[in-house]
């Protein structure tokens, strides 16, 4: 997720684990999705056989059991949100492909109250228990079948605490108008899905605010619509995103769009900021051509730049942390007003998240460190660039070894532990000291090649490392994920 700005301080410092039983596994969950959508004419239903059973209410995460379903992958969300009133209104409609034959089958929701449920057109029951909403259809949902499932539903989002950070996670009112803040377990606060990293999803997201507002959200914004009395913003985010990634801001806010052709794509990247309309122009001024030249530096060594977008959302909160959202990562307007090398670095590790952690998803929260170390490794560099210092030899000699235990094996309230973001950034520099920058630039824009767009665990990079360098690197890789003490970095 997050870089904990207090975490930072100390040298900026953002996963393996069970398989589900019933839900789609690491590497394979999109493999199967088809091209066709809900609405495609298919030219063959599939027909019922086996067993029927109820989807799993859970997809089997080592550290938050209560999150994600089984059963099914959510392809694609389109959520409508109109904030004009006291409380949210809100449709949801998921185009789900059954894994299995369905007698019923849950999603993720926290709050808000249900008005009515739909599967392709057909009023459905539901039930609902804490965070789990069950769903029954009047008819089975056959094995690798599509569906609609629309959920109407409205009220006033109810954040949940952080399990390892002293703030509240979802769905965030202000006096100022609302922001999202999800990672780990905050997307049900605002809409209905399969809330785990494992199912990622396209979205479409509308947000309908009173005329004068501004309502942003990930990806490209395809159309704005006036209304009377209200606007209407439609964002479309047409590569795979993890639940906790989506967010939306809303608030008297200005979008500065331009666009930017790096040498290591084919198509421009569209730079779109959102800040505080009395704050643009000068925070604008202080993050000037900053990301363009961080995309540069990034680029030749961890691949193209994911998405069609990028930009930085400025609330006017003092947050403590700033946090990745998916192509519009979040800060606290007065962090970004800050000029400084330490907010700098901060911005190169949310941005380097849009590989890491964004683009290749952890396969489950135990798997955070291939979100935080890799990450914590590209602020450590950038920074190093802009210092002029080697950044990861000044934070292997502060750091005491024994105090940073293994990669993974984490319990909730470790998830975004000091171990999790240097012991991780520290491991990936192992290797690059080790194999060389050659070796360890290819591994890493392999990686992003291989499973970007999807999951992926720490067996799944251990694997790769195995795949691209020589099996010394393996077991160095191996020491430094499991050890009981943290290894020495190579050459300090
Ligand atoms: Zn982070």
């Amino acid at each position: 997720m997050l870089c904990a700005l207090a975490l930072l301080a100390t040298a900026c410092p953002s996963d393996s684990g069970g398989a589900p039983t019933s839900g789609p596994t690491s590497s394979s969950a999109d493999d199967r999705i088809p091209t066709t959508t809900a609405n495609s004419d298919t030219q063959e239903l599939p027909t019922l056989q086996g067993d029927v059973v109820a989807g799993a209410d859970s997809i089997g995460d080592p550290i938050f059991p209560s999150l994600g379903n089984g059963g099914y992958d959510v392809l694609h969300y389109e959520i409508l949100l109109d904030a004009t009133g006291p409380e949210l209104q809100a449709v949801a409609t998921l185009d789900v492909l059954a894994t299995q034959n369905l007698s019923s089958l849950n999603v993720d929701l926290v709050g808000m109250s249900v008005d009515e449920i739909q599967i392709d057109g057909v009023d459905a029951a539901f039930s609902r228990d804490g965070r789990e909403l069950t769903v029954e259809p009047t008819s089975t949902i056959v094995a690798d079948s599509l569906s609609q499932i629309q959920i109407t539903y409205h009220g006033t989002p109810t954040p949940v605490p952080d399990p390892a950070f002293p703030t509240d996670l979802g769905w965030l009112d202000e006096p100022w108008g609302s922001y999202v803040a999800a990672e780990p377990l905050g997307a049900a606060t605002w809409f209905p899905g399969n809330d785990h990293p494992l199912d990622k999803a396209t979205f479409e997201i509308s947000v309908t605010v009173d005329e004068g507002l501004i309502g942003a959200g990930p990806g490209l914004l395809v159309s704005e619509i006036a209304n009377e009395g209200s606007t209407t913003f439609v964002w479309v985010m047409d590569d795979p995103m993890a639940t906790y990634l989506a967010s939306v801001v809303i608030g008297d806010f200005v979008i500065l769009t331009t666009e930017i052709q790096t040498t290591g794509r084919e198509t421009p990247i569209v730079l779109r900021d959102v800040f505080p309309t009395s704050r643009a122009d000068e925070v604008s001024a202080v993050i000037e051509g900053r990301h363009e030249a961080m995309i540069e530096a990034f680029e030749p060594i961890f691949g193209p730049y994911p998405f069609d977008t990028y930009g930085l959302v400025g609330v006017p909160e003092q947050l403590g942390y700033a946090l990745e959202n998916q192509t519009l990562s979040l800060f606290g307007i007065e962090t970004l007003a800050n000029d400084s090398v330490f907010v700098e670095q901060v911005q190169a590790h949310e941005l380097a998240h849009q590989w890491f952690g964004n683009h290749v998803s952890p396969a489950s929260w135990d798997d955070i460190w291939l979100n935080e170390g890799f990450a914590s490794w590209a602020d450590l560099y950038w920074t190093g660039i802009v210092v002029g210092q080697d950044q990861f030899q000044r934070t292997a000699g502060v750091l005491d070894n024994a105090a940073l235990g293994p990669l993974v094996g984490l319990d909730p309230d470790e998830l975004f532990g000091q171990n999790v973001y240097l012991r991780g950034a520290l491991a990936l520099e192992a290797l690059r000291r080790t194999e060389g920058d050659d070796s360890f630039f290819e591994l890493l824009r392999a990686w992003t090649a291989k499973f970007g767009g999807r999951s992926a665990s720490t067996d799944d990079f251990v694997e790769l490392v195995g795949e691209w360098m020589n099996p010394n690197a393996v077991a160095l890789i191996e020491s430094w994920i499991n050890d009981e003490q943290m290894p020495s970095l190579p050459g300090t």
